[in-house]
């Protein structure tokens, strides 16, 4: 399908180019799930959002919102009609591929000091070498004190970073598969080459450990419950030299997730209750209480219907998912035509030709998708071009070519209707992702329209 340009559609420039300069400064700051949920708690209380853990009762145009273990984000605006009637829900994940410290991480070896990870998600390995990384996350302690560490964006921090073979010596790396050239087990982190005064064994490690202790007042044994997750260092930068794109890290699914957050932040009033809910673990498969899978939602809605009042809210909650409508709201395989062969041009997602929607996505027969039912795939179609949007439908890539999988068909099992729409990338998953700001301010245009759609 061609069709011009969404930059063709605008005279002015100006929103687009200010609404990604919002954007970046959201995802070079916000480089994990907890940095995401701390910010979004931030932009939520800006625009009059309460914690609805501290209120006892809502009413129609209250702003709420509700955290679940520093990682996952539900926030509401109530609508003029029941909330039992049914929700329009944005949901993206604010998880990111990534490299997770071991429990046991940190070793020496030759007077070389190392943390080894685990990594999250899925990635090609061979992009994580030779790259500056910042550490962030929390080490939890016995006496149940949290200590936060963030080392590596402030441009006077140190970084971190995993060593690649020399080209010199390469011969047999080159030989491997791409699945092969840097294995799982050696993307381990650099942390010194210190030793202290005296000379005994493990003498650089020992320097490390006691910087540790100065610094956070931890053991090595601290490391056993802490996440601590290595990412790409340094902020988002316009890509191009139109400035059209975004360079960064996180884009899948951050870009998503700013955009259905502002989406609501920048809607005041609703027939229908709007909701945004930002999860983490999708990239692990939305596992784990902090998943899309958990029932934090579900319990959270029940809460919400006790508030306004209502007798069975655990009922009333199945029936209000069971009525809602939502945009899966996940990034899509942007086409590249320098890897066009895995793309069925008629059904690929390009850039600068606004939101994508799929139908479904999954591997090999579908597997794994969400399906959206055609007659809510209508509704939204109509949504669209009543509000002119730019919007684009596409397929992940060739059949048979891979696949992947978004939250759609979790929140699809209450049997409510799901549409995955989002935003096409380049590099998904690799430590440097590309987007369009004028589909990301699509996307941002789309999700306000969903949410006030009658
Ligand atoms: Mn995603
Ligand atoms: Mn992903």
């Amino acid at each position: 399908m061609y069709r011009k340009s969404a930059w063709q559609k605008y005279k002015d420039h100006t929103p687009i180019m200010s609404f990604a300069e919002g954007y970046k400064s959201f995802i070079s700051n916000a480089k994990t799930e907890r940095l995401a949920t701390k910010l979004a708690i931030a932009l939520l209380q800006a625009r009059g959002f309460k914690d609805g853990e501290k209120l006892s009762s809502v009413k129609p145009g209250d702003r709420v919102y509700f955290i679940n273990h520093g990682k996952n984000v539900a926030a509401f605006i109530i609508g003029k009609k029941p909330i039992k009637e049914g929700l329009r829900i944005l949901g993206a994940h604010i998880d990111s591929p990534r490299l997770d410290l071991k429990e046991n991480p940190i070793y020496e070896d030759h007077n070389l000091v190392y943390a080894d990870t685990h990594y999250y998600g899925g990635i090609k390995k061979y992009l994580w070498v030779t790259i500056p990384l910042a550490l962030h996350g929390v080490i939890c302690k016995k006496d149940g004190s949290v200590v936060e560490v963030h080392i590596g964006e402030d441009p006077k921090d140190p970084v971190f970073g995993i060593t690649d073979l020399l080209i010199h010596l390469s011969a047999d790396q080159l030989a491997k598969p791409g699945s092969k050239v840097v294995e799982g087990e050696n993307l381990d982190i650099s942390l010194g080459s210190i030793p202290v005064e005296e000379d005994e064994k493990d003498a650089v490690k020992h320097n490390i450990l006691n910087l540790l202790k100065q610094k956070y007042d931890i053991e090595e044994e601290d490391f056993v419950s802490a996440e601590i997750e290595a990412v790409p260092a340094g902020p988002a930068r316009d890509y191009g030299l139109d400035r059209s794109m975004v360079a960064g890290y996180g884009h899948d699914d951050r870009s998503c997730a700013y955009t259905s957050l502002m989406a609501l932040l920048e809607t005041e009033e609703v027939e229908t209750t709007a909701c945004c809910i930002l999860t983490d673990k999708e990239e692990i498969g939305s596992v784990g209480p902090t998943g899309a899978q958990s029932l934090f939602f579900e319990n959270t809605v029940a809460k919400l219907l006790a508030m306004s009042g209502e007798a069975r809210p655990l009922f009333e909650a199945r029936m209000t998912l069971e009525r809602s409508k939502m945009l899966s709201s996940d990034v899509s395989a942007g086409f590249d035509p320098l890897y066009a062969s895995v793309s069925e041009p008629k059904n690929s997602a390009y850039f600068g030709q606004g939101i994508v929607f799929n139908k479904y996505t999954g591997r090999g027969g579908k597997g794994g998708s969400n399906d959206a039912d055609p007659s809510f795939y209508a509704w939204v179609r109509n949504v669209m071009d009543e509000n002119d949007i730019h919007w684009q439908s596409a397929e992940l890539g060739r059949v048979d070519q891979g696949g992947g999988g978004t939250i759609a068909y979790i929140l699809g099992n209450y049997n409510m209707d799901v549409l995955d729409a989002g935003i096409a990338v380049h590099n998904m998953h690799a430590p440097m992702e590309i987007l369009s700001k004028v589909d990301l301010y699509e996307a941002y245009r789309a999700y306000k329209a969903f949410l006030a759609a009658k």
